[in-house]
């Protein structure tokens, strides 16, 4: 059994200012992944608004470009390392990352284009908070982290995030085992 991780701070919904989703969406199956996204886009659009004001820019596109019934992703992490709370976490969405082990996952998603920026430690250590908090929740281990291109054919999150994914399952590993966290 792995270490007990507390759960980190979290942005609500209202917090935020989500709107409300237009209807239920399908309960989850279970949680066997973890999956990191990031927005791709335009990086000086996401400098110059503030986190909040992305989440709700995000949820604007899924719900009114997009059709969706809410934000797909169950979680974002704003540029400083906020994180924020998407669609309720027992809800998955197959728009998430295209593919049926949706009904298994919970998206995560790291605002900026990673294809173009670095992948601050603010931003990091704040994933792999509440990565360490998902796996010690769900009982997974750091393999259950994957990024979206390992579920579906996609470039996402971004060759900086795809680079570091290795060091974030190593940084979880040792928090669920036990050691110093960093
Ligand atoms: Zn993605």
């Amino acid at each position: 059994m792995y270490n007990f991780q507390s759960k980190p701070t979290v942005l609500s919904r209202a917090e935020w200012g989500a709107r409300s989703r237009s209807k239920t969406p399908r309960q989850r199956d279970g949680v066997r992944y973890l999956v990191v996204h990031h927005c791709a886009g335009n990086n000086n659009t996401i400098e110059n608004t503030s986190e909040q004001a992305r989440m709700r820019e995000i949820q604007r596109i899924h719900m009114d470009d997009n059709g969706w019934s809410d934000i797909a992703y169950n979680f974002g992490v704003g540029k400083g390392g906020t994180i924020m709370e998407g669609l309720e976490i027992d809800y998955a969405m197959k728009a998430a990352g295209g593919s049926n082990n949706n009904y298994y996952a919970i998206h995560i998603n790291c605002h900026g284009n990673f294809e173009e920026k670095l992948f601050d430690w603010s931003q990091k250590s704040a994933l792999i908070d509440l990565l360490a908090y998902l796996c010690s929740r769900y009982g997974l281990s750091e393999s259950a982290i994957i990024g979206h291109y390992n579920m579906s054919s996609s470039a996402c999150p971004g060759q900086a995030i795809k680079d570091a994914i290795p060091s974030i399952r190593t940084n979880v590993k040792v928090r669920l085992n036990g050691a110093s966290p960093y």
